[in-house]
């Protein structure tokens, strides 16, 4: 491709992006609006996002979907102003079963396993330890979650639970990715404390609104409510084997 048509696309995607309706909800093109077809999902758990302002309105921001279909889930929106779809509180209250949801780093038991040459994804061991039915989950880029979690969510002490960064993503909107999206982190955590029907359902949703979202950004082929579902989320096989 060259510089002149890359260019081309990318001023083709952003013009089409900014003249389409988008749902406030999903921040899909109206047409394709998901939330009709998906009411919200229960958890046996809790899940607390912080994230910063920036994220709140973003069209690529994957945790407003968990606020969408996982019923117990929580926004909270540091610094800035606050959309109506988010809680008015800035931090979520602990309790005895709150657990932090980061890879800051690995336990030595990941990392002694991480390099198996069969692509098996190891979890910490927390999963099974901790009875925690709350989860704290730091979002935004990696950056901005990282400086979350380190100065206002570590400094609280709750145990943490950290996914091997060899868990597949499909997620691509953004420039750096690096590892699963906050929303495919929440599902896999789900999933490894019991919940893998609950996570099949989100990660389905998840592929849906993303091979669409993904093809609003690029441009190109208009995306359809005609389109081929996408195939299964790849951490599902992994999760049911
Ligand atoms: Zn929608």
């Amino acid at each position: 491709m060259t510089v002149m048509s890359a260019f081309g696309t990318f001023a083709k995607s952003k013009a089409r992006g900014f003249r389409r309706a988008r749902c406030p909800g999903c921040r899909l093109w109206t047409e394709l609006c998901l939330c009709p077809d998906y009411a919200p999902l229960e958890s046996r758990l809790r899940v607390s996002i912080v994230m910063p302002s920036t994220e709140a309105n973003s069209s690529s921001n994957t945790a407003r979907l968990l606020g969408l279909w996982l019923r117990g889930t929580e926004i909270y929106v540091r610094g800035g102003s606050q959309g109506p779809s988010y809680t008015s509180e800035r931090m979520p209250a602990l309790d005895a079963e709150s657990a932090l949801l980061f890879p800051l780093e690995h336990s030595p038991a990941d990392a002694a396993l991480g390099g198996e040459a069969d692509g098996r994804c190891v979890d910490s061991a927390a999963f099974g330890e901790h009875k925690f039915r709350h989860l704290i989950v730091p979002d935004g880029t990696w950056a901005q979650a990282r400086r979350l979690a380190r100065r206002e969510l570590l400094p609280l002490g709750l145990p943490r639970l950290t996914l091997h960064p060899a868990w597949p993503s499909i997620y691509g909107l953004r420039r750096k990715p690096q590892g699963v999206c906050t929303f495919e982190a929440v599902a896999i955590a789900l999933a490894l404390s019991g919940e893998l029907e609950l996570a099949r359902q989100l990660l389905a949703r998840f592929a849906l609104w993303n091979q669409r979202q993904t093809a609003i950004k690029q441009g190109g082929e208009e995306p359809s409510l005609a389109w081929p579902a996408p195939p299964p989320h790849p951490a599902l096989a992994l999760l049911e084997r």
